[in-house]
């Protein structure tokens, strides 16, 4: 069978040094807010070219702790808009909406899947402070216009990096592109944990600082609380892992890259439209998190390579403004966003899948009849 993403085998090819890291803090005697967490935070930082990361509990606290940063600094208040796209998923609107703030959504783009840049600036109104941009299946979402518009409009742009850590837009990572970003270290994205874990990079470091008291109860010091916080921090283990695995993550990208190449180099089949093709499989702006196809009959095709001993997935099934936990949306139509949802599969893709299983997934697509 060719798994969907294999995450033991992805650990395996570290689990000597995973397993040092593992003893050595065990016997530190200390778990949380030490040197590990210190050292990743430096090493997270110098690799963004960001200059502070904070290392917290997840990727949608990490969303939602800029945001209450920013509200804390009075930059947002509750009530402010902030633009995302539409086709997201769901942890991207809920750091939004958790803090009071009203997401306002945009279609995404069909060719690329991100955000459509420009639809943004007809979203804006008087009360927009933001615009989230989602680095979608690990594809950089960003332009000079994107900038344009943000400076015109005096907004803030916050980076949903969840998928797309390593990725680059002209030379700069994701993560040091906007004013603030959100990194997810859950086990299956790209840089993943053994467990949960996120951080925030920005070059502010007065938002640096507000947000390192938030998610240590709201405080700078000890028993001394300046806001309302929450607790929410990467324990010394996870950092310790990261470290390991962050030296590492350039190269998986780039195995990511060559699996993508050889989909959009081999895939025929008038049934499957390919993520754009152009010069992008090997851009630097894509770190592949998904390889992403779009079929009219995605219940058949999934059955078909299940069949075939192929795991797929669908990211994601139903769009934010159609979730129950949004009622207030769910008479919006976003037509591409419903579009989209409809027809995905996600392909498997992953650092240590073999050419050769890439090769078989190929040669099912390509026999495969709608
Ligand atoms: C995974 C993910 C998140 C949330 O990260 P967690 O660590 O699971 O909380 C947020 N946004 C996007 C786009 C994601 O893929």
């Amino acid at each position: 069978m060719i798994k969907f993403l294999d995450i033991q085998k992805i650990n395996a090819q570290y689990s000597n040094e995973l397993k040092v890291a593992a003893s050595a803090v065990i016997d530190s005697g200390w778990y949380l807010l030490g040197n590990y967490v210190k050292q990743f935070e430096s090493d997270l930082a110098a690799f963004t070219g960001a200059t502070n990361a904070i290392a917290v509990g997840n990727g949608l606290d990490a969303l939602r702790l800029i945001f209450k940063g920013y509200i804390e600094m009075g930059i947002m208040q509750p009530g402010d808009e902030v633009i995302a796209p539409a086709n997201t998923y769901i942890a991207s609107i809920l750091s939004i909406s958790d803090n009071g703030l009203t997401p306002v959504l945009v279609e995404p783009d069909l060719a690329t899947y991100n955000i459509d840049i420009a639809k943004i600036e007809e979203a804006i109104t008087p009360r927009t402070k933001a615009i989230m941009v989602v680095h979608l299946y690990g594809k950089a979402c960003w332009s000079d216009e994107l900038e344009r518009i943000a400076k015109k409009h005096n907004l803030k742009i916050i980076e949903d990096n969840a998928q797309a850590i390593g990725a680059t837009w002209n030379g700069t990572r994701t993560g040091n592109l906007g004013d603030a970003a959100g990194f997810s270290f859950y086990p299956g994205k790209n840089l993943g944990a053994l467990g949960d874990s996120g951080a925030v990079t920005t070059r502010d470091s007065e938002l640096e600082n507000t947000i390192r008291a938030i998610a240590n109860y709201g405080s700078h010091k000890k028993y001394v609380n300046k806001y309302q916080g929450l607790n929410s921090r990467m324990d010394e283990m996870q950092a310790a892992f990261l470290s390991i695995k962050l030296k590492h993550i350039d190269k998986e990208n780039s195995i990511r890259r060559t699996h993508a190449a050889l989909y959009l180099e081999k895939t025929e089949n008038n049934a499957v439209v390919l993520p754009a093709k152009s010069e992008e499989a090997l851009s630097l702006e894509h770190v592949w998190h998904l390889f992403v196809i779009r079929t009219k009959n995605r219940k058949k095709f999934m059955n078909y390579l299940t069949e075939r001993g192929i795991q797929t997935l669908i990211h994601y099934p139903i769009p934010p403004h159609k979730q129950e936990a949004y009622k207030k949306l769910n008479h919006l139509t976003y037509s591409i966003t419903e579009k989209i949802h409809n027809e995905v599969v996600s392909l498997p893709i992953s650092p240590v899948q073999t050419t050769e299983e890439t090769e078989a997934i190929i040669q099912a697509i390509n026999q495969y009849d709608e």
